[in-house]
């Protein structure tokens, strides 16, 4: 008996210290990142939103369980593991008492039947992660696996450990069955099998399988427990770090501001010498950045949804992550090393890592590729799919904010644009003298506000600058104010004092030209008391809504779509002019995921007659980009198949007569794509894309009069507004 005791406490002293060590030095190297103080703050004034996110995310597997077959493997795998710790103090108590029942639940056959229930569970969720696995190997499958890039090896040898400790437990229960130490005297049907199979043995071997066998289990999940430490299942103990410290309402809609040393950057008073600007170093990254790279289980779910990566970009959002924390810890004994002269002890090997630039080309070794960093849209299917929290898209954004604000490198392409917002603050340079070129013949007059706003104007109409000077999006704009005004909606405009949001510059990392422009746009708003916007651009819906609080700009902003389903709805619209049509709706990245606006686009085209809605496989909190975002639409897509094309043939799988969609970004993206279709004649002459709005008012226009020639449907000017008055 006292050899037992004496091995399992060995045993578990020997696992202690080697994974406390590890834990440690993970700690230590955490530590050498930048406070974020904000994660804290955040975690003790949101006690119970954060007790809510850790019962839906951690314990309810929410994200997990968005992906069914794996979500339930996994669902099962970490619950079998929780009650699961049962067993192990049985198989402790067992080391010091063959009759040792936990006090006071010991007995109970529903315990017992509880423990074998999930241990068969965690059997039938390896299984399943072994075929998923086999399903989607790398090797056969290339970069269509999500497992592309990850460390299959390592997720193998886990499956398997955890399969050893089911085993061992599952023979030292059933042994003990049949040595008559087992506590429950029914319920567990599983170890009752196996004692079943083992009973021929007689006694003396089922009490030396039980012992060799509670050692066993408790070696093999000792192993593990340092396994773990070492591998990407730290993810196990991390995860619920990682969820409580994320930002809430999570990494999706604003970017966040710059910090340095914890701080809120302000360009004023920052310091080259002693701010930091970005990342251009892996000790810039805060300890919560280093937090996600060691969070990251590679389960590759991000890289399977982001757009980039899907047409055949080098960018893979988990290998971003990967690639960081490699390179993390191998320059680790650098940043650890307490002085200069411990440094210069180090190997060449660590030495040369930590000369590595963190973005670079081949050349210069970098740790992330420019063409990596640069190919992202900010679309945010990765933050959307990631189980554990990870934020992408603020790393992505750290990072080129030290290329463009440091480094001056980035998409020379792009110099053009962020010139044009500097001088002209609209992204083609075009001016402040066109900005209510929109407006023109219009029969009504649309209202320009000259100092402050009204009490008796509702709306202030955001028109952005596309919405004013793309000649596409123009049509949206000019369908929008149709509609407001047969609506009987009073807004105004600012005109030429509307400038852009500063959104490209600020997807692009050029904060300081955002800010700027942020300022400038406050400024302006708030001369003139606007509360309530309509915007009809997502990204500028997205910036006035959540990025411009952190400057001081509060303001009630509301898409176009959402006002115009409330009208709708309130019966001051009323499409009555059938479009008999099948038609398909694009979610924009930036009105869906960024900021969950999915019904009021669909809840608009239900109302109007003859239209027949058809979704894409890809759509909803699913929907893939048009690749227009994170300032894409000013940068040459050189590389992979175009992400417009994309989106277009999963479109055009839906054979429609229309495209519909929400933003003047994706309108401009899917409609450059039609038209190559169009010319290579895979796609209707008639197919068009359209903004909802554009719908609703040909169905809320009346007919047009058959004497009308010339008067396309549903373009500015085609019949009269009128018919749909309210009533
Ligand atoms: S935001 Fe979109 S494009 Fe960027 S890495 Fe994530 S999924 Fe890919
Ligand atoms: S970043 Fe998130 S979604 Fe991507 S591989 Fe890692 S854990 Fe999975």
């Amino acid at each position: 008996m006292a050899l037992r005791i004496i091995i399992g406490l060995v045993l578990t002293a020997v696992a202690a210290a080697a994974a406390g060590q590890r834990m440690w030095w993970l700690y230590r190297l955490s530590r050498a990142g930048q406070p974020a103080p904000e994660r804290i703050e955040a975690v003790r004034t949101h006690p119970a939103r954060d007790a809510e996110t850790q019962a839906t995310e951690v314990f309810g597997q929410r994200r997990l369980l968005k992906w069914s077959v794996p979500g339930i493997a996994h669902f099962l795998t970490f619950w079998g593991f929780i009650v699961l710790l049962l067993t192990i103090i049985e198989a402790y108590g067992d080391l010091f008492s063959r009759r040792f029942a936990i006090p006071g639940i010991g007995h109970w056959a529903w315990i017992g039947f509880g423990e074998d229930l999930f241990a068969v569970g965690v059997l039938a969720g390896i299984a399943t992660f072994a075929i998923i696995r086999l399903r989607n190997d790398p090797k056969r499958e290339g970069r269509a696996s999500r497992f592309s890039g990850s460390h299959t090896g390592a997720a193998w040898l886990v499956l398997f450990l955890i399969f050893l400790v089911i085993a061992t437990l599952l023979i030292y229960r059933g042994a003990q069955i049949n040595t008559g130490d087992f506590p429950y005297a029914h319920g567990a049907f599983a170890s009752e099998i196996v004692g079943h199979w083992l009973a021929p043995l007689g006694l003396a071997a089922n009490k030396a399988l039980e012992t060799a066998f509670i050692l066993a289990q408790l070696a093999v999940i000792l192993g593990f427990g340092v396994f773990v430490t070492y591998s990407k299942h730290l993810h196990i103990a991390l995860a619920p770090l990682n969820v409580l410290f994320s930002r809430r309402p999570g990494g999706l809609g604003a970017l966040q501001p710059m910090r340095s040393n914890g701080k809120v950057l302000d360009f004023e008073e920052a310091d080259p010498d002693t701010d930091i600007f970005g990342r251009g170093k892996i000790e810039d990254f805060t300890w919560k950045g280093m937090l996600d790279m060691a969070t990251c289980t590679e389960c590759g779910r991000c890289q399977s949804q982001c757009p980039a990566w899907v047409t055949g970009k080098p960018l893979s959002p988990k290998m971003v992550i990967l690639d960081l924390r490699d390179h993390a810890l191998a320059k680790a004994p650098y940043l650890l090393a307490g002085s200069d002269e411990a440094r210069d002890k180090l190997p060449d090997a660590v030495k040369a890592e930590a000369e590595r630039p963190l973005v670079g080309d081949e050349a210069a070794n970098g740790v992330i590729h420019p063409d990596v960093l640069w190919s992202c849209t900010n679309c945010g299917a990765c933050v959307e799919e990631c189980p554990v929290d990870i934020e992408h898209i603020d790393h992505i954004t750290d990072m080129r904010r030290h290329q463009v604000l440091i480094e001056s490198a980035f998409p020379t392409e792009a110099s053009a644009m962020l010139k044009n917002l500097e001088n002209k603050g609209d992204p083609w340079g075009m001016g402040e003298a066109r900005r209510l070129d929109w407006a023109e013949g219009l029969d009504f007059e649309v209202p320009v506000v000259d100092g402050t706003i009204g009490d008796d104007v509702e709306y202030l109409f955001w028109v952005g600058c596309a919405g004013a000077l793309e000649d596409r999006a123009r049509k949206t704009t000019r369908a929008i104010a149709e509609l407001l005004h047969t609506a009987g909606v009073s807004f105004a405009v600012l005109g030429p004092a509307e400038t852009c949001t500063g959104d490209p510059a600020r997807r692009m990392g050029n904060e300081f030209v955002y800010s700027m422009l942020a300022q400038q746009n406050i400024e302006t708003l708030n001369e003139a008391r606007a509360r309530k916007i309509v915007a009809s651009c997502p990204h500028c819906f997205n910036t006035l809504s959540n990025e411009y609080p952190q400057l001081g700009g509060n303001y009630e902003v509301i898409h176009h779509t959402q006002l115009l389903a409330r009208l709708v709805a309130e019966g001051k619209l009323t499409p009555v002019t059938p479009i008999d049509e099948k038609i398909t709706y694009h979610d924009p990245c930036f009105l869906g995921r960024h900021n969950r606006i999915f019904t009021a686009p669909r809840e608009i085209m239900e109302q109007v007659p003859g239209v027949r809605s058809q979704e894409m496989h890809r759509c909803k909190e699913r929907g893939f980009c048009c690749g227009a975002g994170g300032a894409r639409m000013w940068m040459e897509e050189r590389i992979g198949k175009r992400i417009n094309t994309e989106r277009i043939e999963e479109a055009l799988g839906t054979n429609p007569d229309t495209i519909s969609t929400g933003c003047p970004y994706c309108l401009v993206m899917l409609g450059d794509a039609v038209s190559a279709k169009k010319s290579s004649g895979e796609a209707s002459p008639t197919l068009e894309v359209v903004d909802v709005a554009q719908l609703l008012a040909r169905s809320v226009r009346a007919p047009a009069p058959a004497s009308a020639p010339g008067s396309a449907p549903g373009e500015p000017g085609a019949g009269e507004p009128g018919a749909g008055e309210p009533g």
